[in-house]
């Protein structure tokens, strides 16, 4: 008998609904929705420029910041060319590749789960286009620092695009947190994605941005759908971005209950690395795919990589707490009368 799913906690999601206002504004533009949104979403646009405190030649919007990538790379790939990215990762890099003919080139992780930017750069070739990194990195919530960010993208060829997946960045605490922004002047080559699906709770309505010098930009652009952003969804950031002050709070909570369920699974014998993302990674050899059956009867759905991790959105306390039950006494792996692990999960 299957249990049913009370806590999803599969997907990074906010664990919270859109604020009263976010709700009113969408409203108020459901109220005019047999008007076209703009052909391009250029005032939206300015709104995020602004926002970040950059000209809006610097930005461009997509439908999430999944779509903005997928904008860029058939701004910038030919067949064949090769697209480099750290495995495993976002699920959806592979499928981007497949969809606009860029021969994906995955490099393994290091053992500790960190994207190993050596690694990558050795795996750039003369048909390379592209290389995405993902800082904070899913599933790990492992974090490059500023320093190793600069160092890489020194070392990165002018004709390859980096793309800087910053999902989670909102997430991030700590020092050396990289200050991408600052290094667009320095990086022509540089797209960072950024997105109103997690820090903002806004998933449902695919809205996402790229950050840029313009001359990529404008190329990026140029693969907009027309009438692509809908007005709904745009009304809702717009909403968003005016209250930037709750949605930071509720961020916030997040990372608290982040940092909780990281010391108490600590203490239940879990080894959970530091994570910068809304979520909580546990990886092999502590027994992962027990836990990951332990909370499938507990109805939490986690994101389950068999024998190698489980991943855990930071939901609300409750879906916390839940996590917790389940996952009391499992962590340690067993281990054989030498010493060594009996079983790796
Ligand atoms: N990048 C990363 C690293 C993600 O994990 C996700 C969603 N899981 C996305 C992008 C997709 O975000 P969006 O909803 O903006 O397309």
């Amino acid at each position: 008998m299957s249990v049913p799913v009370v806590h999803r906690l599969s997907l990074n999601e906010s664990p919270y609904p859109p604020l009263p206002a976010v709700r009113d504004a969408m409203r108020r533009a459901v109220a005019q929705a047999h008007r076209y949104p703009q052909f391009h979403p250029d005032d939206l646009t300015e709104r995020i420029a602004a926002w970040c405190g950059l000209p809006s030649d610097h930005v461009v919007v997509g439908s999430g910041s999944v779509g903005v990538a997928l904008q860029s790379l058939q701004a910038v790939v030919r067949g064949g060319d090769a697209m480099v990215y750290a495995w495993r990762s976002f699920d959806a890099y592979p499928l981007l590749a497949g969809m606009t003919g860029a021969r994906p080139v995955p490099v393994p992780l290091s053992p500790d789960g960190r994207q190993d930017l050596g690694a990558l750069l050795a795996a750039l070739g003369p048909r390379t286009r592209v290389v995405v990194l993902c800082n904070p990195h899913n599933p790990t919530g492992s974090m490059i620092s500023a320093g190793a960010l600069s160092a890489f993208l020194r070392r990165v060829p002018r004709h390859v695009t980096v793309l800087l997946d910053e999902a989670y960045v909102e997430f991030a605490r700590g020092p050396g947190l990289p200050d991408t922004a600052a290094l667009l002047g320095a990086h022509p080559n540089l797209l960072v994605l950024r997105t109103f699906s997690k820090a903002y709770g806004l998933a449902a309505l695919r809205v996402g941005y790229g950050l840029g010098a313009p001359e990529l930009v404008e190329r990026v652009r140029r693969q907009q759908l027309p009438f692509g952003i809908n007005a709904v969804a745009t009304a809702a950031v717009k909403a968003s971005l005016r209250a930037g002050g709750e949605l930071r709070l509720r961020v916030d909570t997040v990372v608290a209950e982040r940092e909780r369920l990281r010391r108490e699974l600590a203490g239940l014998g879990w080894h959970v690395p530091e994570g910068h993302a809304n979520s909580v990674w546990l990886a092999a050899p502590d027994r992962v795919d027990e836990g990951a059956r332990a909370l499938t009867l507990a109805g939490v759905q986690a994101r389950h990589f068999p024998g190698e991790g489980l991943r855990l959105t930071v939901g609300g306390r409750k879906a916390n707490d839940a996590v917790l039950t389940a996952l009391a006494g499992l962590g340690a792996p067993r281990r054989a009368a030498d010493g060594a692990y009996a079983e790796r999960s």
